[in-house]
């Protein structure tokens, strides 16, 4: 049985770990340095606001710990914000162009694992109501996949050792980069769990 930690500081973790359930998983969610143990054998990254989950992480004294998880490899699968906060640079203000740039750098301090060779834009399709769900084509699963956007970023570039599994509009909106897996939608949240079946076959 896979022992699969789930971040749970904020946002969108409790529909993975339904999805996990649903795949056999044993889920562990990680709100302390305690929660990860040597037993996990995979990470998510869930959904939410990448500004308050990378401040709850460094908070909560999870980020050095998790980063090494990464780096030496630990099969992971991050939504929206969790690949913002995989994500090597991120790019604009998003929906605080309204502000001035000072207050917008401060809400803006996302300080991320930076493991995953992307350039990502926040909040790219502009506010909640711009958020959208569509099918789109992934040759990997070898069918069309949902794909629900929530104030979603956009990967603007992919830099080396990344591979594009799914695109919108000519971007990538789901990536691999070795056992690093990333969706600018959330996969949790339709009823397709191939995201989830891959995350568990690395
Ligand atoms: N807009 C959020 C952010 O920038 C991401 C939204 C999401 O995870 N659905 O962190």
């Amino acid at each position: 049985k896979k022992h699969v930690g789930i971040v749970c500081v904020q946002g969108a973790f409790i529909e993975h770990k339904h999805a996990l359930d649903a795949l056999g998983c044993t889920c562990i969610e990680i709100r302390n340095r305690s929660d990860i143990t040597s037993d996990i054998d995979a990470l998510v990254l869930p959904g939410g606001e990448s500004t308050a989950q990378s401040r709850l992480l460094h908070d909560l004294r999870l980020f050095d710990t998790l980063k090494e998880r990464i780096e030496q490899g630990m099969p992971t699968l991050a939504t929206c914000a969790g690949l913002i906060l995989l994500a090597k640079t991120i790019d604009g203000t998003g929906d605080l162009q309204g502000l001035n740039e000072s207050a917008a750098n401060k809400r803006l301090a996302v300080e991320g694992f930076q493991t995953l060779n992307v350039c990502v834009q926040r909040n790219a399709y502009g506010r909640q109501l711009s958020s959208f769900h569509t099918q789109l084509y992934c040759a990997r699963a070898g069918r069309e996949l949902p794909a629900t956007f929530i104030r979603a970023p956009r990967i603007t570039s992919c830099g080396a050792h990344v591979e594009v599994l799914m695109q919108y509009n000519e971007s990538a909106v789901a990536v691999q980069q070795d056992n690093q897996i990333a969706c600018t939608f959330h996969p949790e949240l339709d009823s397709d769990l191939f995201f989830h079946k891959t995350l568990i076959s690395l």
